[in-house]
């Protein structure tokens, strides 16, 4: 008996836009806050309030859209989509239900060594976010600061295939929501949230069973979503061998996840017939995406960040995990981008971007880019390491002084003493110096013991004390190479 199994899953994703107020009210969108501190009659629900429209949650779900390869509408509505929860005061919460802003897309990730894969987006549609209920105890309340908040809902069609692709879909699109700086894409300020549809295509003796589909809510975190997508598809496996229970119209289940025990909940038996009375607000004129405007939104797209991580491979020969690093914010990814056309050599800026610049930004909570330090002028800076004027070291001293002088890097290395000496007749009269005080370290070198070699680096230090570190290594090596065979 031969068997095999096929994990399909889709994905909704809720993206919060980062708009300064909310979708259909003025007030203002920030994290945290008293509870109920920032609602008004509109996001409240109360009668006889009319909502308006935010142009810049419209704006930044077309340049999404677009991002995302989606046949952006040309006209579009707003719904009302009705139940009845403590946390929604209206009674129905303003969607999207048949003209979504965004449809028919797709989004690229990356799966390592140069291979990605096309994920088709079905649809994209704007919605106001719900307010929160707070249980404690024997009682329940109702923060509605949350009320309003602009939603961005994104649905992939069933096309990933393992957990690790769902948790890069994710990730991508943290990077691509960031990049067109319509979302923070905080997770720890649930900014994205998750909802898989998981289930297996089985095949056994020749024959498929689908198993029925589960469908996880509200996963905030991508260790989550990873984490809930294996769980369930393991889960239903072994439901499948036990019960040999299959797909049948209608019997999808809704669990939730327990992030202590790691393990999915059954929330939901039997999908219920969702009656939701979609109708078209009455309240909201319908949006007309004009050719003008849809022109003027798309002048705002940036390149993406996988192309960028590509170019920076296959142009710049840097490693791929080098290009993830640099293109996981779009500020350093096109810092980085000007210093290499600014003529610094591409791996060492690399070098000195990711390893002393975030560092350094890391614990001012700042980026690379606002460190100071012109992509220009760190172009300059490593072009004088490639014509060994200075060394490693000293470029990291000089990356700091930088920080704070607005000077070319070659002026701040004379003042600071950090050019490096490669004359070789000055360093031979000090190798001769350092050979002349250490005369047991010059017979061990010379010697084919074991102390040989350490000697040698014993004499090198000596040197490069000597001169405060200036002094090219590479130059001094040969001098005393020659020296010692004398
Ligand atoms: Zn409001
Ligand atoms: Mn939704």
């Amino acid at each position: 008996m031969s068997i095999d199994k096929k994990i399909i899953v889709g994905l909704e994703i809720h993206v919060q836009l980062a708009t300064k107020t909310k979708m259909f009210c003025g007030c203002e969108l920030v994290f945290a806050g008293e509870p109920n501190s920032r609602v008004c009659p509109v996001c409240l629900g109360l009668p006889g309030s009319l909502p308006v429209m935010n142009r810049q949650a419209v704006e930044f779900s077309i340049l999404t859209s677009t991002a995302l390869n989606c046949k952006v509408a040309e006209f579009t509505k707003w719904d009302r989509k009705s139940y009845y929860y403590p946390d929604l005061p209206k009674n129905y919460q303003i969607s999207q239900y048949d003209l979504p802003i965004g449809s028919n897309g797709y989004i690229e990730i990356p799966l390592g060594k140069g291979q990605s894969k096309k994920i088709r987006i079905r649809r994209a549609h704007l919605e106001e976010d719900a307010g929160k209920n707070i249980h404690s105890g024997s009682f329940s309340q109702v923060d509605l600061n949350r009320a309003g908040t602009p939603l961005l809902e994104i649905v992939t069609e069933p096309d990933m295939n393992t957990a690790e692709e769902v948790k890069l879909l994710a990730i991508e699109l943290q990077r691509i929501v960031r990049f067109l700086g319509v979302s923070e894409a905080d997770m720890q300020k649930g900014h994205m949230r998750f909802e898989p549809n998981v289930n297996l295509h089985i095949t056994k003796d020749g024959q498929v069973f689908k198993t029925p589909i589960s469908e996880v809510k509200n996963l905030n975190s991508f260790k989550a979503l990873e984490k809930s997508v294996a769980y369930e598809a393991q889960r239903q496996f072994d439901d499948f061998n036990e019960t040999g229970k299959c797909m049948q119209s209608g019997n999808k289940k809704t669990f939730g996840w327990d992030d202590v025990r790691e393990a999915t909940v059954l929330q939901r038996e039997k999908e219920e017939a969702h009656d939701y009375r979609y109708f078209p607000d009455p309240d909201l004129v319908p949006v007309v995406v004009d050719e003008k405007w849809l022109g003027e939104i798309k002048t705002r797209l940036c390149e993406l960040p996988l192309n960028m991580e590509a170019r920076f491979v296959s142009d710049y020969g840097l490693s791929e995990y080098d290009a993830s690093v640099l293109t996981a914010d779009r500020e350093t990814a096109e810092y980085f981008d000007s210093a290499v056309k600014a003529g610094g050599e591409p791996k060492r800026i690399c070098n000195l971007v990711t390893q002393t610049g975030l560092k350094i930004a890391n614990e001012k909570g700042c980026s690379v880019a606002q460190l100071g330090i012109e992509p220009n002028r760190l172009a300059e800076l490593v072009k004088m390491i490639d014509a060994g004027q200075i060394g490693a070291t000293a470029a990291v001293t000089l990356f700091t002084e930088m920080m704070q002088s607005k000077d070319l890097p070659l002026q701040i290395a004379e003042r600071l003493n950090l050019i490096q000496k490669s004359d070789a007749g000055e360093l031979e009269k000090i190798v001769d110096e350092v050979l002349a005080a250490n005369a047991q370290a010059v017979a061990d070198a010379k010697s084919d013991g074991k102390k040989s070699k350490k000697s040698v680096g014993f004499l090198m230090g000596q040197v490069m004390q000597k001169t405060k570190g200036t002094a090219n290594p590479q130059v001094v090596s040969k001098i005393l190479e020659a020296k010692l065979k004398a």
